[in-house]
Protein backbone atom coordinates (compact mmCIF):
# COMPACT_ATOMS: atom_id res chain seq x y z
CA UNK A 1 0.00 0.00 0.00
CA UNK A 2 1.13 3.56 -0.88
CA UNK A 3 0.19 6.68 1.34
CA UNK A 4 -1.42 9.10 -0.79
CA UNK A 5 -2.22 12.98 -0.57
CA UNK A 6 -6.29 13.74 -1.45
CA UNK A 7 -9.12 15.80 -1.02
CA UNK A 8 -12.38 14.58 0.43
CA UNK A 9 -15.32 14.87 2.48
CA UNK A 10 -16.02 12.83 6.13
CA UNK A 11 -19.40 13.20 6.50
CA UNK A 12 -22.64 14.78 4.19
CA UNK A 13 -21.62 18.10 5.15
CA UNK A 14 -19.50 17.71 1.60
CA UNK A 15 -16.83 20.48 3.20
CA UNK A 16 -13.74 18.93 1.37
CA UNK A 17 -10.38 19.15 3.26
CA UNK A 18 -7.16 17.33 2.71
CA UNK A 19 -6.75 13.40 3.79
CA UNK A 20 -5.09 10.81 3.19
CA UNK A 21 -5.52 7.23 1.61
CA UNK A 22 -4.14 4.19 0.90
CA UNK A 23 -3.55 2.86 -3.02
CA UNK A 24 -2.47 -0.48 -3.74
CA UNK A 25 0.66 -1.63 -5.43
CA UNK A 26 -0.24 -2.34 -9.19
CA UNK A 27 -0.78 -5.51 -9.34
CA UNK A 28 -0.60 -7.52 -12.73
CA UNK A 29 -3.28 -5.73 -15.35
CA UNK A 30 -2.88 -2.29 -13.41
CA UNK A 31 -1.28 1.09 -14.47
CA UNK A 32 -0.71 3.20 -11.25
CA UNK A 33 -1.17 7.22 -12.66
CA UNK A 34 -0.03 9.75 -11.49
CA UNK A 35 -2.57 12.15 -11.81
CA UNK A 36 -2.41 15.63 -13.13
CA UNK A 37 -5.74 17.16 -13.68
CA UNK A 38 -9.59 15.95 -12.55
CA UNK A 39 -12.72 17.67 -13.28
CA UNK A 40 -15.06 18.63 -11.03
CA UNK A 41 -19.01 16.98 -11.80
CA UNK A 42 -22.06 17.97 -10.37
CA UNK A 43 -22.26 14.21 -9.80
CA UNK A 44 -19.31 14.93 -7.08
CA UNK A 45 -21.61 16.93 -5.17
CA UNK A 46 -24.90 15.37 -5.13
CA UNK A 47 -22.91 12.44 -3.14
CA UNK A 48 -20.36 14.47 -1.03
CA UNK A 49 -23.69 15.69 0.14
CA UNK A 50 -25.20 12.57 0.55
CA UNK A 51 -28.12 13.71 -1.97
CA UNK A 52 -28.54 10.17 -3.99
CA UNK A 53 -28.79 8.50 -0.32
CA UNK A 54 -25.96 6.26 -1.30
CA UNK A 55 -22.93 7.70 -0.34
CA UNK A 56 -19.79 6.29 1.16
CA UNK A 57 -17.57 8.17 3.84
CA UNK A 58 -14.89 9.25 4.04
CA UNK A 59 -15.16 10.10 0.40
CA UNK A 60 -12.82 11.19 -2.24
CA UNK A 61 -14.54 12.55 -5.19
CA UNK A 62 -13.73 12.62 -8.68
CA UNK A 63 -14.38 11.14 -12.20
CA UNK A 64 -12.72 13.03 -14.71
CA UNK A 65 -9.04 11.91 -14.29
CA UNK A 66 -6.05 12.68 -17.03
CA UNK A 67 -2.63 11.83 -16.24
CA UNK A 68 0.64 10.37 -16.52
CA UNK A 69 1.68 6.28 -15.98
CA UNK A 70 4.06 6.20 -13.41
CA UNK A 71 4.26 2.04 -13.15
CA UNK A 72 2.22 -0.96 -14.95
CA UNK A 73 2.04 -4.23 -14.31
CA UNK A 74 3.62 -7.43 -15.77
CA UNK A 75 0.96 -8.72 -17.86
CA UNK A 76 -0.13 -4.72 -18.90
CA UNK A 77 -0.24 -4.14 -22.70
CA UNK A 78 -1.48 -1.27 -23.67
CA UNK A 79 0.24 1.29 -21.62
CA UNK A 80 4.26 1.72 -20.56
CA UNK A 81 5.81 4.21 -18.10
CA UNK A 82 5.50 8.32 -19.61
CA UNK A 83 2.20 7.81 -21.71
CA UNK A 84 -0.75 9.82 -21.11
CA UNK A 85 -3.94 7.80 -19.40
CA UNK A 86 -7.27 9.00 -18.33
CA UNK A 87 -9.88 7.46 -16.02
CA UNK A 88 -13.83 8.28 -16.05
CA UNK A 89 -16.49 7.04 -13.53
CA UNK A 90 -15.44 3.10 -14.04
CA UNK A 91 -13.04 1.20 -12.26
CA UNK A 92 -13.97 -2.65 -12.91
CA UNK A 93 -16.96 -4.37 -13.24
CA UNK A 94 -17.98 -8.49 -13.83
CA UNK A 95 -16.77 -8.18 -17.66
CA UNK A 96 -19.11 -11.55 -17.98
CA UNK A 97 -22.46 -10.51 -17.85
CA UNK A 98 -24.57 -9.96 -21.09
CA UNK A 99 -24.14 -6.06 -20.84
CA UNK A 100 -20.42 -6.13 -19.95
CA UNK A 101 -20.13 -8.12 -22.96
CA UNK A 102 -21.44 -5.12 -25.13
CA UNK A 103 -19.65 -3.25 -23.49
CA UNK A 104 -22.14 -1.49 -21.94
CA UNK A 105 -19.90 -2.22 -18.63
CA UNK A 106 -22.46 0.88 -16.76
CA UNK A 107 -25.43 -1.21 -16.99
CA UNK A 108 -23.07 -4.62 -15.24
CA UNK A 109 -25.67 -7.12 -13.93
CA UNK A 110 -23.54 -7.70 -11.70
CA UNK A 111 -22.59 -3.82 -10.30
CA UNK A 112 -20.10 -2.01 -11.98
CA UNK A 113 -17.36 -0.52 -9.86
CA UNK A 114 -17.42 2.71 -9.48
CA UNK A 115 -14.41 5.64 -9.21
CA UNK A 116 -15.43 6.21 -6.06
CA UNK A 117 -18.26 5.83 -3.86
CA UNK A 118 -18.06 2.36 -4.73
CA UNK A 119 -16.87 -0.76 -2.76
CA UNK A 120 -14.70 -2.74 -5.60
CA UNK A 121 -14.05 -6.36 -5.77
CA UNK A 122 -12.02 -7.20 -2.75
CA UNK A 123 -15.08 -4.76 -0.80
CA UNK A 124 -12.56 -1.88 -0.41
CA UNK A 125 -14.12 1.69 -0.58
CA UNK A 126 -12.94 3.10 -4.14
CA UNK A 127 -11.32 6.81 -3.90
CA UNK A 128 -11.77 9.24 -6.58
CA UNK A 129 -9.51 11.89 -8.72
CA UNK A 130 -9.22 14.71 -6.06
CA UNK A 131 -6.01 12.70 -4.91
CA UNK A 132 -2.39 12.53 -6.37
CA UNK A 133 -2.21 9.01 -8.00
CA UNK A 134 -4.63 6.09 -8.83
CA UNK A 135 -4.04 2.08 -9.53
CA UNK A 136 -6.53 1.33 -12.60
CA UNK A 137 -6.53 -2.17 -14.17
CA UNK A 138 -5.53 -1.35 -17.71
CA UNK A 139 -8.75 -2.19 -18.97
CA UNK A 140 -10.94 0.40 -17.35
CA UNK A 141 -7.59 3.09 -18.36
CA UNK A 142 -8.27 5.09 -21.52
CA UNK A 143 -5.98 6.54 -23.96
CA UNK A 144 -5.98 10.44 -24.19
CA UNK A 145 -5.38 11.77 -28.14
CA UNK A 146 -1.64 13.47 -28.14
CA UNK A 147 -3.38 16.52 -29.97
CA UNK A 148 -5.34 18.08 -26.88
CA UNK A 149 -4.56 20.42 -23.61
CA UNK A 150 -4.82 17.91 -21.46
CA UNK A 151 -6.25 20.09 -18.41
CA UNK A 152 -9.44 20.55 -20.49
CA UNK A 153 -9.71 16.51 -22.36
CA UNK A 154 -10.36 15.77 -18.16
CA UNK A 155 -13.57 16.52 -18.63
CA UNK A 156 -14.16 14.13 -21.37
CA UNK A 157 -14.20 11.66 -19.17
CA UNK A 158 -17.26 12.08 -17.59
CA UNK A 159 -19.21 15.04 -19.45
CA UNK A 160 -17.90 14.32 -22.70
CA UNK A 161 -19.08 10.39 -22.61
CA UNK A 162 -22.54 11.02 -21.08
CA UNK A 163 -23.38 13.44 -23.60
CA UNK A 164 -21.79 11.40 -26.47
CA UNK A 165 -22.93 8.08 -25.76
CA UNK A 166 -27.08 9.03 -25.99
CA UNK A 167 -25.99 11.67 -29.34
CA UNK A 168 -25.14 8.25 -30.71
CA UNK A 169 -27.70 5.80 -29.65
CA UNK A 170 -30.46 8.18 -30.74
CA UNK A 171 -28.62 8.45 -34.35
CA UNK A 172 -28.14 11.95 -33.88
CA UNK A 173 -26.60 13.72 -37.37
CA UNK A 174 -27.13 15.55 -39.96
CA UNK A 175 -30.45 17.44 -39.87
CA UNK A 176 -31.51 16.63 -36.50
CA UNK A 177 -33.18 19.57 -34.65
CA UNK A 178 -31.21 19.24 -31.23
CA UNK A 179 -31.89 20.84 -28.10
CA UNK A 180 -29.15 20.86 -24.92
CA UNK A 181 -31.38 21.87 -21.60
CA UNK A 182 -28.78 23.50 -19.30
CA UNK A 183 -25.14 24.83 -20.44
CA UNK A 184 -22.96 23.54 -17.88
CA UNK A 185 -20.65 21.49 -17.99
CA UNK A 186 -22.60 17.92 -19.36
CA UNK A 187 -24.52 21.01 -21.35
CA UNK A 188 -21.68 22.69 -23.18
CA UNK A 189 -20.08 19.30 -23.97
CA UNK A 190 -23.48 18.33 -25.27
CA UNK A 191 -23.25 21.47 -27.69
CA UNK A 192 -20.24 20.88 -29.01
CA UNK A 193 -20.42 16.76 -29.77
CA UNK A 194 -23.72 17.72 -31.47
CA UNK A 195 -22.72 20.49 -33.46
CA UNK A 196 -19.91 17.95 -34.68
CA UNK A 197 -22.19 15.36 -35.73
CA UNK A 198 -23.88 17.92 -38.04
CA UNK A 199 -27.11 18.61 -35.65
CA UNK A 200 -28.57 21.78 -35.45
CA UNK A 201 -28.38 22.37 -32.23
CA UNK A 202 -30.50 25.42 -29.97
CA UNK A 203 -29.64 25.52 -25.83
CA UNK A 204 -32.15 25.99 -23.99
CA UNK A 205 -31.11 27.80 -20.63
CA UNK A 206 -32.10 29.91 -17.84
CA UNK A 207 -28.97 32.42 -18.00
CA UNK A 208 -28.79 35.15 -20.34
CA UNK A 209 -25.02 35.24 -19.79
CA UNK A 210 -24.47 32.46 -21.86
CA UNK A 211 -25.76 33.22 -25.30
CA UNK A 212 -22.31 34.25 -26.94
CA UNK A 213 -20.49 30.92 -25.70
CA UNK A 214 -23.21 28.34 -26.81
CA UNK A 215 -23.04 30.22 -30.12
CA UNK A 216 -19.20 29.92 -30.15
CA UNK A 217 -19.38 26.48 -29.44
CA UNK A 218 -21.56 25.87 -31.96
CA UNK A 219 -24.99 26.39 -31.24
CA UNK A 220 -27.44 28.07 -33.84
CA UNK A 221 -30.23 29.31 -31.31
CA UNK A 222 -30.29 30.47 -27.94
CA UNK A 223 -33.41 30.66 -25.74
CA UNK A 224 -33.96 31.35 -22.06
CA UNK A 225 -36.72 29.30 -20.60
CA UNK A 226 -37.71 31.64 -18.31
CA UNK A 227 -39.00 34.56 -20.74
CA UNK A 228 -42.33 33.54 -21.53
CA UNK A 229 -42.53 34.68 -25.00
CA UNK A 230 -39.71 32.81 -26.02
CA UNK A 231 -41.51 29.42 -25.19
CA UNK A 232 -44.06 29.74 -28.08
CA UNK A 233 -41.46 29.50 -30.64
CA UNK A 234 -40.21 26.13 -29.26
CA UNK A 235 -43.48 24.13 -29.48
CA UNK A 236 -43.07 21.21 -32.04
CA UNK A 237 -39.80 21.74 -32.93
CA UNK A 238 -36.93 19.19 -31.55
CA UNK A 239 -36.34 15.53 -32.61
CA UNK A 240 -34.24 15.21 -29.66
CA UNK A 241 -33.78 17.32 -26.41
CA UNK A 242 -30.81 16.35 -24.12
CA UNK A 243 -31.89 17.53 -20.43
CA UNK A 244 -28.80 17.76 -18.35
CA UNK A 245 -30.32 19.93 -15.61
CA UNK A 246 -29.42 18.99 -11.55
CA UNK A 247 -32.27 20.70 -10.21
CA UNK A 248 -35.93 19.37 -10.73
CA UNK A 249 -37.52 21.30 -13.86
CA UNK A 250 -40.70 20.68 -15.77
CA UNK A 251 -40.28 17.39 -18.05
CA UNK A 252 -43.65 18.31 -19.18
CA UNK A 253 -42.79 21.56 -20.48
CA UNK A 254 -39.97 20.30 -22.64
CA UNK A 255 -41.43 17.64 -23.57
CA UNK A 256 -44.45 19.84 -25.46
CA UNK A 257 -41.16 21.23 -27.69
CA UNK A 258 -40.54 17.73 -29.42
CA UNK A 259 -41.74 17.06 -32.53
CA UNK A 260 -44.24 13.76 -33.06
CA UNK A 261 -41.90 10.87 -32.68
CA UNK A 262 -39.40 12.99 -30.65
CA UNK A 263 -37.26 11.74 -27.46
CA UNK A 264 -36.11 13.54 -24.52
CA UNK A 265 -33.15 11.54 -22.61
CA UNK A 266 -32.49 12.80 -19.46
CA UNK A 267 -28.52 12.89 -18.44
CA UNK A 268 -29.18 15.33 -15.63
CA UNK A 269 -29.89 13.23 -11.73
CA UNK A 270 -32.23 15.89 -9.49
CA UNK A 271 -32.29 14.08 -6.33
CA UNK A 272 -36.45 14.69 -5.92
CA UNK A 273 -38.74 13.09 -8.59
CA UNK A 274 -40.91 14.99 -11.02
CA UNK A 275 -44.02 14.27 -12.51
CA UNK A 276 -44.46 13.60 -16.74
CA UNK A 277 -48.19 13.93 -18.03
CA UNK A 278 -48.86 10.94 -20.21
CA UNK A 279 -50.74 12.90 -22.49
CA UNK A 280 -47.56 14.67 -23.24
CA UNK A 281 -46.32 11.41 -24.43
CA UNK A 282 -49.37 10.02 -26.07
CA UNK A 283 -50.13 12.56 -28.11
CA UNK A 284 -47.26 12.52 -30.33
CA UNK A 285 -45.82 9.55 -29.89
CA UNK A 286 -42.94 10.82 -28.14
CA UNK A 287 -40.19 9.06 -25.60
CA UNK A 288 -38.85 9.71 -22.54
CA UNK A 289 -35.61 8.46 -22.03
CA UNK A 290 -32.67 7.95 -19.55
CA UNK A 291 -28.97 7.42 -20.59
CA UNK A 292 -26.11 6.62 -17.90
CA UNK A 293 -22.19 7.60 -18.76
CA UNK A 294 -21.22 4.89 -21.31
CA UNK A 295 -18.88 1.79 -21.52
CA UNK A 296 -15.39 1.87 -21.89
CA UNK A 297 -14.73 0.95 -25.36
CA UNK A 298 -17.67 3.95 -26.48
CA UNK A 299 -15.70 6.46 -24.01
CA UNK A 300 -11.93 5.75 -26.03
CA UNK A 301 -14.45 6.00 -29.41
CA UNK A 302 -15.39 9.62 -27.79
CA UNK A 303 -11.68 10.37 -27.11
CA UNK A 304 -11.17 9.49 -30.49
CA UNK A 305 -13.58 11.78 -31.58
CA UNK A 306 -12.94 14.67 -29.96
CA UNK A 307 -8.68 14.28 -30.99
CA UNK A 308 -10.02 14.00 -34.92
CA UNK A 309 -12.53 17.03 -34.51
CA UNK A 310 -10.09 18.80 -32.01
CA UNK A 311 -13.30 19.14 -29.68
CA UNK A 312 -11.95 19.67 -25.35
CA UNK A 313 -13.85 21.65 -22.38
CA UNK A 314 -14.41 24.82 -21.65
CA UNK A 315 -12.67 25.15 -18.27
CA UNK A 316 -11.46 27.28 -15.32
CA UNK A 317 -8.29 25.59 -14.18
CA UNK A 318 -8.79 25.75 -9.71
CA UNK A 319 -6.54 24.03 -7.08
CA UNK A 320 -7.05 22.32 -4.13
CA UNK A 321 -8.33 25.24 -1.63
CA UNK A 322 -10.28 26.01 -4.03
CA UNK A 323 -12.99 23.43 -4.56
CA UNK A 324 -15.43 24.20 -1.68
CA UNK A 325 -15.94 27.74 -3.20
CA UNK A 326 -16.32 26.03 -6.91
CA UNK A 327 -18.90 23.96 -5.41
CA UNK A 328 -21.20 26.98 -4.18
CA UNK A 329 -20.32 28.42 -7.87
CA UNK A 330 -21.57 25.19 -9.77
CA UNK A 331 -24.95 25.30 -7.26
CA UNK A 332 -25.51 29.03 -8.70
CA UNK A 333 -24.78 27.12 -12.17
CA UNK A 334 -22.28 30.24 -12.48
CA UNK A 335 -19.47 27.97 -14.07
CA UNK A 336 -17.98 28.44 -17.65
CA UNK A 337 -18.07 25.71 -18.39
CA UNK A 338 -16.38 23.31 -15.99
CA UNK A 339 -14.26 23.46 -13.12
CA UNK A 340 -11.02 21.41 -13.26
CA UNK A 341 -8.54 20.72 -10.44
CA UNK A 342 -4.60 21.42 -11.25
CA UNK A 343 -3.52 18.32 -8.97
CA UNK A 344 0.01 19.14 -8.93
CA UNK A 345 -0.48 23.45 -8.69
P1 LIG B 1 -23.74 21.74 -14.01
O1 LIG B 1 -22.41 22.06 -14.59
O2 LIG B 1 -24.12 22.30 -12.71
O3 LIG B 1 -24.84 22.13 -15.14
C1 LIG B 1 -26.21 22.08 -14.91
C2 LIG B 1 -26.88 23.25 -15.65
O4 LIG B 1 -28.29 23.09 -15.54
C3 LIG B 1 -26.60 24.61 -15.06
O5 LIG B 1 -25.40 25.19 -15.47
C4 LIG B 1 -27.80 25.40 -15.54
O6 LIG B 1 -27.62 25.81 -16.89
C5 LIG B 1 -28.91 24.36 -15.54
N1 LIG B 1 -29.75 24.46 -14.34
C6 LIG B 1 -29.38 24.38 -13.04
N2 LIG B 1 -30.43 24.47 -12.23
C7 LIG B 1 -31.50 24.63 -13.03
C8 LIG B 1 -32.90 24.76 -12.80
N3 LIG B 1 -33.38 24.79 -11.53
N4 LIG B 1 -33.74 24.88 -13.86
C9 LIG B 1 -33.26 24.87 -15.12
N5 LIG B 1 -31.92 24.74 -15.40
C10 LIG B 1 -31.08 24.64 -14.37
O7 LIG B 1 -23.90 20.17 -13.83
P2 LIG B 1 -23.28 18.97 -14.71
O8 LIG B 1 -21.99 18.55 -14.12
O9 LIG B 1 -23.39 19.31 -16.13
O10 LIG B 1 -24.31 17.80 -14.33
C11 LIG B 1 -25.68 17.95 -14.64
C12 LIG B 1 -26.48 16.81 -14.03
O11 LIG B 1 -26.13 15.61 -14.70
C13 LIG B 1 -26.22 16.54 -12.55
O12 LIG B 1 -27.46 16.17 -11.95
C14 LIG B 1 -25.28 15.36 -12.57
O13 LIG B 1 -25.31 14.57 -11.41
C15 LIG B 1 -25.82 14.60 -13.75
N6 LIG B 1 -24.89 13.65 -14.37
C16 LIG B 1 -25.44 12.54 -14.90
C17 LIG B 1 -24.63 11.64 -15.57
C18 LIG B 1 -25.24 10.44 -16.21
O14 LIG B 1 -24.53 9.49 -16.48
N7 LIG B 1 -26.52 10.46 -16.49
C19 LIG B 1 -23.26 11.86 -15.66
C20 LIG B 1 -22.74 13.04 -15.12
C21 LIG B 1 -23.56 13.94 -14.47
P3 LIG B 1 -28.20 27.21 -17.44
O15 LIG B 1 -27.49 28.28 -16.67
O16 LIG B 1 -27.86 27.17 -18.88
O17 LIG B 1 -29.68 27.20 -17.20
ZN1 LIG C 1 -19.71 12.93 -13.64
ZN1 LIG D 1 -21.08 -7.37 -16.01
Amino acid sequence: MKTVHAYGTASASGLLAPMDIQRREPGDHDVEIEILYCGICHSDIHQARNEWGNSIYPMVPGHEIVGRVTATGSKVRNFAVGDLAGVGCLVDSCRNCPQCAAGDEQFCENGSVGTYNSLDKQGQPTYGGYSGSIVVDESFTLRIPGNLDLKAVAPLLCAGITTYSPLRYWKVGKGTMVAVVGLGGLGHMGVKLAAAMGAEVSVLSTSDSKEADAKRMGATHFFNTKKEDQLAQLRGRFDFILNTVSAPNSYDMYLSFLRTNGTMVLVGAPPTPSAVTGFNLILGRKSLAGSLIGGIRETQEMLDFCGEHGITSDIELINFSQVNEAYERVLKSDVKYRFVIDVKG
